[in-house]
């Protein structure tokens, strides 16, 4: 049944029309009245609602909200994700499939050896952009709540706003995604706790000495994926893997 984000209120019995987003994907499958669909507001714990398409207008769909399900399909593990961001349309392929292995939010940032530049309106609008992938992907493989994608923002500005454990930030686990030689394995990390993780990984060029550095600075242990080295968006998503279920 095909699934849409409604960011809207939703309850049994009501009759809604669609946003123009979800209204649209409709036109586009030509459904017709009478057509089932699965609506979710994305609010946390809101699970989902059967919906039947009442009306199909030139640009309103109308629907009338079935029954509720509290199901949730999100990993029992919150894993966090902040990625030196990759050019072309690999940051996109890269949301698309975080999202699938259950990723809580994804900070996008700019370091050193970024190949891509970002900044301003610019920035803002890929950031809608990728965030429309999240929410697309969340509608493709069954996710009522949209993991957050954070606005771009400089990795040494995410770590100046970010305390780290020394610093009374005690909430959760830290990992930096490295190279560095006899950097212990992630896999051997597996299961030692179910606390929220973030993982830090760079751009296609890899982090800086200095800016690996400053994340170890920040409570960050640097771990290893094994002996290859894995492209920018390949590595966070071989530690979402390990991660979530
Ligand atoms: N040319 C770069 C490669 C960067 S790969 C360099 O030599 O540094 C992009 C990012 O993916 C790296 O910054 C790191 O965070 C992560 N990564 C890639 N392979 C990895 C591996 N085997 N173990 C841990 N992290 C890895």
């Amino acid at each position: 049944m095909p699934r849409f984000h409604c960011p809207t209120p939703l309850q049994t019995g009501d009759v809604i029309s669609l946003p123009a987003g979800a209204a649209r994907h409709v036109q586009v499958l030509r459904m017709q009245p009478g057509g089932a669909i699965t609506l979710f507001s994305g609010e946390p714990n809101h699970g989902e609602f059967e919906a039947t398409i009442e009306h199909m207008g030139r640009s309103e769909v109308r629907v009338l909200v079935g029954a509720h399900s509290s199901v949730e399909r999100e990993s029992a593990r919150q894993v966090h994700l902040i990625v030196g961001v990759p050019a072309n349309d690999r940051m996109d392929w890269l949301v698309e499939k975080a999202t699938e292995l259950g990723v809580a939010s994804i900070q996008p940032v700019m370091t050193e050896r970024s190949v891509l530049r970002l900044s301003g309106e610019r920035a803002d609008k890929k950031r809608g952009h990728w965030q429309a992938v999240a929410v697309a992907a969340c509608e493709q493989c069954g996710r009522n709540q949209v993991p957050v994608v954070h606005a771009v923002l400089g990795l040494n500005a995410w770590l100046a706003a970010n305390k780290g454990k020394h610093e009374g930030n005690s909430e959760q686990l830290r990992y930096l995604l490295s190279l560095r030689p006899e950097t212990k394995a992630l896999s051997t990390l597996v299961g030692q706790s179910s606390a929220a993780v973030t993982f830090l990984s760079g751009p296609e060029g890899g982090l800086s000495t200095a800016e690996e550095d400053a994340a170890l600075a920040k409570g960050f242990q640097a771990v290893s994926l094994g002996s290859r080295v894995l492209r920018a968006e390949t590595a966070g998503l071989a530690a979402l893997t390990l991660f979530t279920v």
